[in-house]
Formats: structure tokens, sequence, C-alpha cells
């Protein structure tokens, strides 16, 4: 059988780290006065968060100051209680009360709660946290430290993947989001939070990404100017006609192209559409 790597610790930039279990990332930045570190990825496997102390551990002795939340779902937000005999909890607002129903020992709610930018600073580091605010509900960040030029935006900006499922929010302040990566925040390297097929891309990346959006758009309104119902099998296999050839090859097209289609329709009908 062939040899799979499951964990690894990797260098984004100077000072600035990955630690990966599987497909799940968490990113650390190390100054002279402690450790951000954004996520513990704790729900598929309960040792990753102490298997991420123990990395940050074997390139710095500073602590961690500030566990930050991507967003609160549990895949990337359990377990950051390992860190709890030195770090705050930094999310943003809406990620108090699903975090606090959870009721999850190992993973604390956040105490330093923002919904407007916000800005970390340790050891003369600054680290911008911006949310995302794709829609009233939503509770991803962005992470930007512009010192070591990386960006991380979860779950959102995963190089040559589909969107997940229905969309993770009305997609035209998706495509916002993604062109104010491209035309605002300096970075050379964005950070996913998954690793599959790669766990870091550059600005092109996120157009890339963004161009999918407005393809799948366009080929939604070819495939109703045709007479095709919304979200029926036949839209599936006309958009899918179409896109194929650009995206195909993209993780997850044939497992997420209906969902995706039908989540476009249903927010651009101000709908949310369920995530299964
Ligand atoms: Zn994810």
């Amino acid at each position: 059988m062939a040899t799979e790597s499951l964990a690894e610790l990797v260098r984004f930039a100077p000072d600035v780290y990955g630690v990966r279990w599987v497909n799940h990332v968490a990113l650390f930045i190390v100054t002279d006065a402690g450790v951000i570190l954004v996520d513990a990825n704790g729900q598929l496997n309960p040792r990753t968060p102490a298997l991420i102390k123990e990395a940050i551990r074997s390139v710095t002795p500073q602590p961690v100051k500030y566990f930050v939340y991507s967003h609160s779902a549990f895949d990337h937000s359990t377990g950051g209680a390992v860190f709890a005999d030195t770090a705050r909890y930094v999310g943003h607002k809406n990620t108090v009360e699903r975090i606090r129903a959870a009721n999850d020992p190992t993973t604390p709610v956040p105490d330093l709660v923002f919904d407007q930018k916000t800005t970390l600073e340790l050891g003369g580091r600054r680290v911008d946290l911006y949310p995302a605010d794709l829609s009233s509900t939503d509770d991803y960040i962005v992470v930007h430290d512009a010192t070591g030029r990386v960006a991380m935006f979860v779950d959102l900006m995963q190089p040559r993947n589909v969107p997940f499922r229905t969309l993770l929010g009305h997609p035209e302040r998706i495509v916002e989001r993604l062109q104010w990566l491209e035309d605002k925040l300096d970075f050379d390297v964005i950070v996913s939070g998954h690793a599959t097929p790669q766990m870091s891309g550059t600005k092109h990346d996120v157009a890339e990404q963004r161009g999918y959006y407005r393809d799948l758009s366009d080929a939604i309104a070819t495939a109703r100017a045709a007479g095709v119902a919304d979200s029926s099998p036949e839209m599936t296999t006309r958009v899918g006609a179409i896109l194929h050839p650009k995206y195909g090859a993209w993780r997850r097209f044939d497992e997420f192209l209906a969902l995706n289609i039908r989540g476009m329709i249903a927010w651009r009908a101000g709908q949310t559409p369920s995530a299964h």
C-alpha cells in the first residue's frame, strides 16, 4: 500500500506555521510575547489539539496567548481548552451562542468577541480579523497577518475545490469578499483550513474561486434560457456540461454541483438553504 501522510508541520512564512491532521489545518503565528493560534480541529480526532500544542512547542517556548475561532463549525472549533492555561478565546459575535449551546467543556466560549474588524497585537505584531459578512448569521472571519503576508479564510477559499454544498453564504457576498481579498488585502499565501488537494493558495486561486461563482451563475442563466426548470436534474446536466471543461477536475465537482446550483438559486431568492 502507498505511504500516506496523516500529519505535518509546515511553515507558510517566517513565524507563520500550519499543523495538519488529515484534511484539517490549524494556523499559528509566533511572536516574542506569545503565539496566536487559529482553530484546534479536535472533532474528528480529539487528540489533534494536543498534537497542535506539541507542534507549537517544537518551534517556540512561547505560550498560546490568543486562540481564534475561524468560525463555529465543530470540525474546526472543537478542542481549544487545551490552551486554557494561557489563552484568551477570540471569535465572531455569531459564534458565541452556537459554541455555548454545544456545552462542550473542551471548546470554550469566546470571551473576546467582535463583529467589526478587530486587531490582535502581540509582541509588536498586528494580526487583523475581519468578519466575512456572508449572511446575517455568518460567523466566518478572514485572518490577515500583514507581516508574514499570509491570510486565512477557512472553507471559502479552498483552491481547486468547488464550494461546499449549498454555498456557505449569499453568493453575491462571497464574490464581493473574494474580490476584496484580491484587491484590498496584501498577501502572498492564503490558507484554507483544509489540505486537499493543497494546503494553501495565492491570489490566482482566489480569482479562480471567484470565477467559479460567476461561471456557475452564467451557466444557470443559460439553462434557464433554454427552458430548463430550476434545480432539476436536467439543469444539473446542462450546467455540468458547461462547467465541466474548466472545473471537472476540481474536488467534489460531481458530488456538489447539484447542491451548488440549488444553493445559488435559493440564496438569491432570499432563502437560507439547509446545508444538507
Ligand atoms: Zn472546513
